[in-house]
């Protein structure tokens, strides 16, 4: 039995795109993974372009493949009408003064350019479009391999080329650090023996231009240890059920942010029918009232400060120690306080002086925050963190909205 569950643990299949949620959200990739929730969004319209633009390349080479050279026109009206028929209101256009308009013709540039660029389209062997297969890791756990365009030349040079319709291009260090295409060269390597080189092709059709990379047996070696190592984490935390929420500016084009707890308040109350009903929410009242409680707080801890500084000034002048007032009187005393070293060389002097003299121990605290972020990281030994109890506490931050214009 228990070898059955093993077995079924290691079946597990990850892909680039598996890990990356994790890594760019580890409460997305709970909602997608573990969940196996839909996201509300049909899909931005970046996912929705680039759909469009994959189909068409694929065409382009499948017919190539039966000798048939399609021309650009047809090409064209092949992207046109599937777009026209895949089309839907729904597809989300983050972009502000952007519109579904302006992705389709981005589209059919980068389809013009591609076309004027590798007509006709018989530099390489093409070996496999939108491939899928799997391989298995060093750990036992599968790795999806999808790749745009598998192709190889007369001289044992294998190609994996990728299509980015990405706006923005990708550089050498990041084409050279890149995970997706680098995991796909292993499965190369162990397919295909007579592979003198891989080289990893990124066609940024945005910029008419190519991205390659290639990488040595340590590399992939060191590229496999590290996304098992990745793998490892995610399964900890599936494990301990431990997904926090990561927000960033890639919230714009989340599907599930309706059911994320960092933004399902502000959707609910962003549907209210007017001010008035917004205002009646209790989250909303709690936070306005709350947000005024520390500012007038804080207006008074500065007025507090201001006022011990113009008691003392008054005393000093007067010349006295108490001052007098209505109900209360304020002793103002005087007395000597130690100051120590501030210079860091200084200050390691300082405490190995008090450790050799043996009152160290004696006049030092522990350290909450560091020992709480070193338990909490398991960055300590085992024995020490054995001893304390880790229990559940909230922390509540406030912060300025920014959606929301100044008044
Ligand atoms: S909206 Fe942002 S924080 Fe929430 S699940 Fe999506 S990516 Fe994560």
């Amino acid at each position: 039995m228990w070898l059955l569950l093993d077995l079924y643990k290691k079946m597990t299949t990850y892909s680039h795109s598996r890990i990356s949620t994790y890594e760019n959200c580890p409460y997305q990739y709970k909602l997608r993974y573990v969940d196996k929730i839909e996201p509300e969004i049909a899909e931005t319209i970046e996912i929705f372009m680039g759909k469009r633009v994959h189909e068409t390349l694929e065409k382009l080479y499948k017919d190539k493949k039966f000798k048939k050279l399609v021309s650009k026109a047809t090409l064209l009206k092949f992207y046109k009408d599937n777009w026209e028929k895949e089309y839907s209101d729904d597809i989300l256009v983050v972009k502000e003064g952007l519109t579904g308009e302006n992705y389709r013709k981005m589209g059919i540039k980068f389809i013009e350019d591609y076309y004027n660029k590798y007509k006709p389209f018989d530099q390489l062997t093409i070996l496999g479009l939108e491939t899928q297969d799997r391989m298995t890791l060093k750990d036992g756990n599968q790795w999806h391999v999808r790749i745009d365009k598998f192709a190889c030349d007369n001289k044992g040079n294998y190609y994996v080329c990728d299509y980015k319709t990405n706006a923005s291009m990708k550089d050498q260090e990041e084409a050279d650090a890149d995970r997706q295409l680098a995991m796909y060269s292993i499965w190369v390597k162990d397919k295909f023996k007579d592979a003198k080189s891989v080289k990893l092709v990124w066609h940024m059709l945005a910029f008419n231009k190519e991205a390659i990379s290639e990488r040595s047996e340590e590399q992939l070696e060191k590229l496999q240890d590290e996304t098992i190592a990745q793998i490892k984490q995610i399964e900890r935390a599936e494990k301990e059920k431990d997904f926090p929420t990561h927000i960033t500016a890639l919230c714009n084009y989340c599907g599930f942010k309706s059911q994320c707890p960092s933004f399902k308040h502000q959707i609910e109350v962003e549907a209210k029918e007017d001010i008035k009903e917004f205002k009646e929410d209790d989250g909303v009242k709690l936070v306005d009232e709350f947000s005024e409680v520390k500012l007038k707080k804080k207006e008074i801890e500065e007025k507090e400060e201001k006022l011990k500084s113009d008691l003392i000034e008054f005393a000093k002048q007067k010349g006295i120690d108490i001052v007098y007032g209505s109900n209360m009187k304020a002793g103002v005393k005087e007395f000597d306080k130690i100051v120590m070293p501030e210079d860091p060389e200084e200050k390691e002097k300082f405490i190995k002086l008090m450790k050799d003299k043996g009152i160290y121990e004696e006049c030092s605290m522990i350290c909450y925050p560091k020992l709480n972020s070193k338990v909490l990281k398991g960055d300590i030994d085992k024995e020490i963190k054995n001893k304390v109890q880790i229990e559940k506490d909230f922390r509540i931050s406030l912060s300025k909205r920014k959606d929301v214009e100044e008044e």
